[in-house]
């Protein structure tokens, strides 16, 4: 089984990818670092809903802090972007730079992002931003793969209702909130 660390925005967005690597020799570790995510109650439901997908599983599930204010301070200035815009990109480099330091830390040399299953989000700010990472933390290797293809977009929607996850409404940030995401 090869090692990866995989960022997890949601459960619902891991469910497909943790299911395809389990069936193609991969060894998830789900690292959960999304501290974008507004208001405090509604972090805590997704992160619930990830442990408890994770748990279900007998997969290794690591939580990191929720500093929502760093957060902020890291999108100073790019509060009024539109979705897919300028603070995402900021957003996806702030949560995989994370990712990439916490898999040098374990001694596993590849990381990936759930975002990346995502049609809502650009696949090209994630590929930049985790070549960022991958650039600012020596050791680590960013798996730039497009998470959507090979009917794993499909088997997210059976795998939301079979595990009854919670289905959020919106990407995370306040500044997301009345805009449609999900
Ligand atoms: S809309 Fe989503 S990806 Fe963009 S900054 Fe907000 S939480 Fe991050």
């Amino acid at each position: 089984m090869i090692p990866v660390l995989l960022h997890a925005c949601c459960a619902p967005c891991s469910s497909a990818i943790v299911e395809w690597m389990l069936q193609n020799d991969y060894a998830p570790t789900i690292y959960y670092y999304n501290p974008n995510i507004y208001p405090l109650e509604e972090y805590e439901i997704r992160k619930a809903e990830s442990k408890r997908h994770a748990e279900g599983l007998g997969i290794t599930w690591i939580d990191d802090d929720w500093r929502h204010d760093d957060w902020l301070c890291a999108i100073h200035g790019l509060e009024d972007e539109p979705e897919r815009g300028g603070r995402c990109l900021r957003c996806f480099e702030l949560r995989l730079t994370a990712a990439a330091r916490k898999a040098v830390e374990l001694g596993i040399d590849t990381f990936t992002t759930t975002l990346a299953s995502s049609r809502w989000k650009r696949l090209d700010q994630i590929e930049q931003a985790g070549h960022a990472a991958e650039a600012a933390v020596p050791g680590s290797h960013f798996w730039a793969r497009n998470w959507r293809k090979g009917g794993l977009q499909e088997r997210r929607n059976q795998l939301l209702r079979q595990y009854a996850f919670y289905n959020q409404r919106y990407c995370g940030c306040e500044f997301s909130i009345t805009e449609k995401c999900k």
